[in-house]
């Protein structure tokens, strides 16, 4: 692995991964939901956590981690396979890219450039039920 690769950052993380955290917060409604990208850093800690009352995590932010590389299910041949379904099988929610604060870092922006920001504010780790396409996308057929 290179030293580039070794600071890239996971955009679709959870929050007990290695140096998890905040970048947005998921809003929009239950069927389209939409993330709004925070303009400042914020850590996640434990304290936290437990202001969300029992809420998963994972329904309210989104979390950018240090990427797993070889050690995540989605990374494939060198690439996040994840991030290339999103490219391929969502369409743009957006007509510009996001104000980003990982952008610096995102695997996903460094892999499929700006196409995967116009479609990143629809991307939440935890997918409804009924999001056929945002299911598909995340879960590779094979799983
Ligand atoms: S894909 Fe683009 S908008 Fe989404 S987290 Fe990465 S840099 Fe930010």
């Amino acid at each position: 692995m290179s030293a580039d690769e070794d600071r890239l950052s996971c955009p679709s993380a959870q929050p007990d991964m290695q140096d998890a955290r905040i970048f947005g917060v998921i809003a929009g409604t239950p069927d389209e939901p939409r993330v709004a990208y925070l303009k400042k850093k914020a850590q996640v800690t434990p304290e936290m956590l437990e202001q969300l009352d029992g809420l998963d995590p994972t329904r309210v932010f989104r979390y950018a981690a240090r990427c797993e590389n070889g050690r995540c299910a989605q990374y494939e041949g060198g690439r996040c396979s994840l991030a290339q379904r999103i490219v391929t099988q969502l369409s743009p929610v957006v007509s510009d890219l996001p104000s980003c604060q990982i952008r610096d870092t995102c695997r996903w922006f460094v892999e499929e450039a700006g196409a995967a920001c116009l479609r990143c504010p629809q991307v939440v780790t935890r997918v409804p039920s009924d999001q056929n396409a945002l299911r598909a996308a995340a879960f590779k057929e094979d799983a």
